[in-house]
């Protein structure tokens, strides 16, 4: 028997983990079976090398619940450790770690499991740990460390037969929750669901039937509980799986998900080490986003499910997973996000997804296009945040009219050059984002024979100022932010059937008499006689200030409500009858009244207005 103290600076370690890692004690679980995992798969590398001449038997690994003496078991057949290696790696070792660990990151509590200190992570559980083992060396006695939280430990012979190591927790009061069942298993799940080895929890009762007819019956045989599924289909080759291996591994990760509409199967080893697949969710909802679908892994081990700095931005919106051993775990987050591997797997990534998308574009345009609606959501974001990706992605983004056609950019360009561009030689791309809405609008642009895209998702706004910005010849318009004739602007002067008085006359009508007019502006044109007598507008840059204002949350009120009143002189209401009625007061009357309408047409006639000018119909029909 031996009996130590940990050493001097050692009696750190444990005020340390109690209380930086306070926050996580859960982790405690992932470390220890990790280090089980660790300690198979080293003895299946020496098997297989020769350098053990051992059965390797059954290499399961178990983890057990002892409710009476409140002890938590891990239990594995790995290489296990003599009675040096036991002093070396768990007490040695371990305190130079701590120390390292103490002198650099003191601030980063979630790091710790890196430093060679994740056995210790025991400690925040349990207020003793015994660790049994029997080194897989020929004639080395078994031993058992004890260790109840003070730099003392001893080291004493022990009976044990088996190859392996057996950690016991004596769980302490605070934490009695990890000697329940559900407990342990929701940890299990969440960190251990992909490792390796095969790790047991328990029995489970499978039924098969046997026999025919009446004589058919139900044998109920207790098997090992298996929690994990050691060969997750992100290790495996793509050439050797079907669509539905990927869709049920899918399922696996996101339970009561709607099918993905593809995925891509990342695998790479140089110059870093990368397996996973991501996976493009359906997206139901206009924007709902849901972030933390990826999760990180380490060799099969989960880490986090927050890989903001692993994986661009845009591509947050993803499902799936990713497995590299060469994302340093070891550092900090700002440390990380200079770190090079992780700005490579970056660009690897953002690369992937492009190249993904390009060659579902080239191969299948119809299925394409089918899935644009979902996916045009990461390819604006993308583009508009991800210079490298922005570039790929003028190959494949699409721009959809309201007739359900979808163009590249280059293409919409070609489509509309010869309508759409106006007198300063600048493309005019028209937009609604409310079809219904601007039915009239939409209506009167198609009659001049212009073009109108959908542009109707949150995003919309930002791809259309980037599109601006990076192509400066072309600029976005909403189809009711001026009259049909002056949406595109061409060099044309068109005659007023009015004098110039009569019309002088109709303007001072509109400006002493129409209310809510905000802080818009009164405009005379002679536009044609078939669109109609009066038009709100709403100007496209106010408009748009506000509403990418509201979207940042902070509407100040910077820019007000304001729209345009633009009166066509030679629509016969205005140019024969309003100009020829006789009382001042039907005029007031008359010019309001088409002044509601055009409120009407723009869904801005609301409330008392509303009513009142319900009423007023009412009476001119009767
Ligand atoms: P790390 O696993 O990061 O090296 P740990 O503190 O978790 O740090 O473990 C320290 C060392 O103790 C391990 O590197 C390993 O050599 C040894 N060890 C821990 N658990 C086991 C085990 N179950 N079987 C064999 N060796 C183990």
């Amino acid at each position: 028997m031996s009996k130590g103290n940990i050493s001097v600076q050692a009696e750190n370690i444990f005020p340390i983990i109690k209380k930086f890692l306070y926050s996580d004690h859960e982790i405690f679980l992932r470390e220890l079976v990790s280090n089980a995992v660790d300690a198979t798969t080293k003895i299946k590398t020496l098997a297989q090398k020769g350098e053990m001449k051992d059965e390797l038997g059954d290499i399961k690994i178990e983890v057990k619940i002892d409710k009476e003496n409140k002890t938590l078991h891990i239990i594995d057949k790995g290489i296990g450790m003599t009675e040096d290696e036991v002093n070396k790696y768990l007490n040695q070792m371990a305190f130079s770690s701590a120390e390292e660990f103490l002198s650099k990151y003191k601030d980063d509590a979630t790091i710790i499991g890196h430093f060679g200190l994740g056995f210790y992570s025991a400690f925040m559980v349990a207020d003793k740990v015994d660790v049994i083992t029997k080194s897989y060396k020929k004639d080395a006695p078994a031993n058992i460390w004890s260790c109840d939280g003070n730099p003392e430990y001893t080291i004493h012979p022990h009976d044990k037969t088996e190859r392996g190591t057996e950690i016991i927790l004596h769980i302490n009061d605070e934490n009695k929750e990890y000697l329940e069942e559900y407990r342990i298993k929701e940890l299990l799940n969440k960190y251990c669901k992909f490792l390796p080895v095969e790790i047991k929890f328990g029995t489970k009762t499978e039924s098969t039937w046997e026999g025919e007819g009446d004589d058919k019956q139900e044998i109920k045989t207790e098997v090992d509980d298996i929690i994990n599924n050691p060969h997750p289909i992100w290790k495996m080759k793509p050439a050797d799986l079907t669509d539905e291996d990927y869709k049920k591994f899918y399922n696996e990760l996101h339970p009561f998900s709607q099918p993905p509409l593809f995925w891509i199967h990342l695998n790479i080893d140089y110059p870093f080490n990368l397996t996973g697949i991501l996976y493009f969710p359906k997206l139901t909802n206009n924007f709902e986003v849901q972030k933390n679908k990826i999760q990180l892994y380490s060799n099969q081990v989960f880490i986090t499910d927050d890989v903001k700095e692993i994986v661009p931005e845009f591509l947050m919106l993803l499902h799936g997973v990713i497995d590299s051993p060469d994302i340093p775990l070891n550092v900090s987050r700002s440390y990380l996000q200079s770190d090079s591997n992780v700005k490579k797997i970056n660009t690897y990534i953002s690369k992937k997804v492009s190249e993904k998308l390009q060659s579902l574009f080239e191969t299948d345009r119809v299925s394409y296009e089918d899935k644009w609606k979902e996916i045009s959501t990461f390819v604006k974001y993308g583009m508009i945040s991800d210079e490298k990706f922005n570039e790929k992605a003028m190959g494949f983004a699409l721009l959809k009219n309201l007739d359900g056609v979808h163009s590249t950019l280059e293409e919409y360009k070609e489509k509309v050059k010869a309508t759409q561009t106006d007198k300063h030689n600048k493309l005019i791309y028209l937009y609604a984002n409310d079809p219904k809405a601007q039915h009239s609008y939409i209506k009167a642009a198609k009659d001049y024979g212009y073009d109108v895209l959908e542009m109707d998702t949150i995003i919309d706004n930002h791809f259309m100022q980037h599109i601006e910005y990076k192509g400066s010849e072309v600029t976005f318009v909403r189809v009711d932010s001026d009259t049909p004739d002056n949406l595109v602007q061409k060099d044309e002067t068109k005659e007023s059937v009015l004098s110039q008085a009569d019309q002088d006359k109709v303007k001072d009508i509109f400006t002493n008499n129409v209310k809510n007019l905000g802080l818009g502006q009164i405009e005379l044109k002679p536009l044609s006689p078939t669109d109609h007598p009066v038009t709100i507008t709403k100007p496209e840059f106010m408009r748009r200030m506000k509403e990418m204002q509201a979207m940042q949350g902070m509407d100040m009120g910077m820019f007000p409500d304001s729209h345009n009143v633009v009166i066509n002189t030679n629509h016969p209401l205005i140019a024969d009858k309003l100009v020829k009625m006789k009382s001042e007061e039907k005029k007031a009357d008359f010019a309001n009244y088409l002044h509601d309408l055009a409120l009407l047409n723009q869904n801005m006639l609301k409330g008392e207005e509303l009513s009142a000018f319900i009423a007023r119909s009412l009476e001119f029909v009767k």
